[in-house]
């Protein structure tokens, strides 16, 4: 049985590892964490992620606790006027074959690992940060703090910090965005009504934008606020640090009723600078390549990082299956097949968040189009995202 090693085991990791096993290979995953943590609250999961997650039995382990969502309902900001509305839940399904969900990152990630934890093929090594590695005649020698281990080949799904990427390019910096996500929990309870309903809601407002969506099968309301801040002078933007309310209320204070009041609710508040990395000319070198936000760090603003991460393992998969054991030739398939698409969310990623913060006048012009669009040709806008493509499917079925 063919030996791979994953570096790092987040959503990307752990996809990767699932599919890997069910295609027949061994994975260590080597984690540098002691013990795993889910970072920032929730995580929208897009139908072309979905299949995948279905296919692996993820979606089952989730059950309830994913919220399956009826639309994508957006905003004004200044007045709350709904200016368009995508439709999901049942449509969503019949179209794409999956649904669209809102999960907790924690229950997502409970969920890959109690799949892993079912396959023998599959073993979880925690605080083993892998350093670097050394190509062999055939196969993979991987350097740890405190040591070495042998694989036929590598995946480096260990971020976008990634030291797999690193030694690869030879270091290129993340991309400060000069934009900031606040993330919040805000429970149930102390939410509105129409803020619990199954439905991801965006607003639109200038430099800024909000996005809220039940999680927890609906216990709590997952709640990123994004505003364009600059960037740091030096450049060392702490990452994930807690933040006061009272500076996002006030950023948030020309804002509707309804949004002012969700943000008045949040128990407390965590900001992310945002970065993100151009596309890379090249993922893989030999029987090493990369995955997730290692290979294609992106903007959230389409809500695709982890979605595509988990497309990746799914096509990753079906070139291993089909190379006869070549892990080069699956590699570089794999990467031809991934890289125009991810490439392209990548940049579509970073110009929406300029169309989203755009102020007068031309928010005016976005907001009539928007609200002229109609149900169905917003529909068809999203298709080329969710409609998870053939390569994808080949993995995860019709
Ligand atoms: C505000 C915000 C909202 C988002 N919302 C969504 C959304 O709704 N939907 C969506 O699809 N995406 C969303 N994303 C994007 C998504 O979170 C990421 O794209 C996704 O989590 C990337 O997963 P990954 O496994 O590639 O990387 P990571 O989650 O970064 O995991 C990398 C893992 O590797 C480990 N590691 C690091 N270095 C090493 C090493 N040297 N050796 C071993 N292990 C190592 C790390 O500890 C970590 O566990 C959002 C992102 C942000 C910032």
């Amino acid at each position: 049985m063919p030996r791979i090693a994953v570096a790092g085991a987040g959503i990307g990791g752990l996809a990767a590892a699932l599919a890997l096993a069910e295609v027949g290979c061994a994975v260590d995953v080597y984690e540098r964490a002691e013990a795993l943590e889910a970072v920032g609250a929730g995580v929208q999961l897009s139908p072309n992620a979905a299949i995948v997650l279905r296919r692996l039995g993820v979606l089952d382990a989730l059950g309830a606790a994913a919220v399956p969502s009826s639309e994508v309902r957006m905003r004004r900001a200044r007045d709350g006027a709904v200016l368009a509305r995508v439709p999901l839940g049942p449509a969503a399904e019949a179209r794409y074959g999956a649904p669209f969900l809102s999960a907790l990152r924690a229950d997502l990630q409970a969920a890959l690992l109690a799949c892993a934890a079912r396959r023998p093929a599959i073993a979880l090594h925690l605080g083993r940060g892998i350093e670097g590695y050394d190509l062999r005649a055939s196969g993979v020698a991987l350097r740890f703090a405190g040591g070495t281990a042998n694989a036929d080949a590598l995946v480096g799904a260990d971020g976008i910090r990634s030291a797999v990427r690193r030694q690869g390019t030879g270091g290129d910096a993340p991309r400060a965005s000069g934009r900031s996500a606040y993330r919040a929990s805000v429970p149930r309870e102390a939410a509105d009504a129409d803020a619990r309903e199954p439905r991801s809601n965006l607003w639109l407002g200038p430099s800024a934008h909000l996005v809220h969506y039940p999680v927890d099968g609906g216990a709590r309301i997952n709640v990123v606020a994004i505003v364009d801040e600059g960037i740091a002078a030096d450049g060392a933007d702490p990452w994930s640090q807690p933040a006061e309310a009272a500076a996002v209320e006030r950023r948030f204070a020309g804002w509707a009723a309804p949004a002012r009041r969700l943000i008045a609710a949040a128990p407390g508040w965590r900001r992310w600078p945002l970065f993100d990395r151009p596309p890379l000319p090249r993922w893989s070198a030999g029987p090493v390549t990369l995955l997730g936000d290692a290979a294609h760090p992106m903007l959230p603003f389409l809500a695709q990082g982890a979605a595509q991460s988990i497309e990746d393992a799914a096509v990753l998969a079906d070139s291993v299956s089909r190379s006869g054991g070549d892990f080069p030739a699956a590699f570089s398939t794999y990467e031809a097949l991934r890289r125009p698409r991810t490439s392209r969310v990548q940049a579509q990623s970073a110009r929406q968040g300029s169309i989203y913060h755009l102020g007068p006048p031309l928010s005016l012009a976005r907001d009539f189009v928007l609200s002229t669009l109609g149900p169905a040709r917003l529909a068809a806008r999203v298709d080329w995202l969710y409609d998870a493509p053939a390569e994808v499917r080949r993995f995860a079925g019709p």
